[in-house]
């Protein structure tokens, strides 16, 4: 749950985040931005701020903005029917980000949110900056937590099914509720 001066002060700012990177967005797109909070409450913890591009039966084109230290929590992207899942490259616009998946673990630079060390459970850690990216298999587990001065990355994909995705930490809903 966000108030809506919350949601609205997360979207300047990930406007400002996203513009300072170099990218162009129009302003009704920047007033189009998502706010996720994924039902926690503690948007400046774990969150995200979202803008789709381009989102069509087959494909999506999103810009993530990632404040200082934001988490992106662990989720997956499962099969849905004939399709294995949501492939995603990601790629680093500006900022520095941590990018964690299966894998040898080595998380050195995160801290994960308190409480959350179950819902936390790839960490094999990516530290990738501007020019960086990785294609994340179908299914395969991650979560992104933002350096010192937040994050702005690109996500390309096959089609994005985002209200079913899968997240580790069952307190979460995706859909964030606005509190007026
Ligand atoms: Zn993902």
């Amino acid at each position: 749950m966000l108030t809506r001066k919350e949601f609205e002060a997360a979207q300047i700012r990930a406007a400002e985040l996203i513009r300072a990177s170099g990218l162009v967005i129009r302003s009704d797109e920047a007033a189009k931005i998502e706010v996720a909070d994924f039902g926690l409450s503690r948007l400046s913890v774990e969150g995200a701020q979202i803008l789709t591009w381009v989102a069509t039966d087959r494909m999506a084109v999103k810009i993530i903005a990632l404040t200082p230290g934001q988490t992106l929590p662990e989720h997956w992207h499962p099969r849905v029917g004939d399709d294995p899942g949501k492939e995603e490259t990601i790629r680093v616009a500006a900022g520095i980000l941590y990018c964690y998946m299966d894998g040898e673990p080595n998380l050195r630079m995160a801290a994960i949110p308190d409480g959350k060390e179950n819902f936390y459970t790839v960490r094999h850690e990516l530290m990738m900056k501007a020019g960086d990216q990785i294609t994340l298999a179908p299914g395969a587990k991650h979560w992104f937590q933002a350096g010192p001065d937040g994050a702005v990355v690109y996500s390309f994909s096959t089609v994005a099914r985002d209200i079913l995705d899968r997240f580790t930490d069952p307190a979460i809903e995706r859909i964030t509720k606005i509190k007026e």
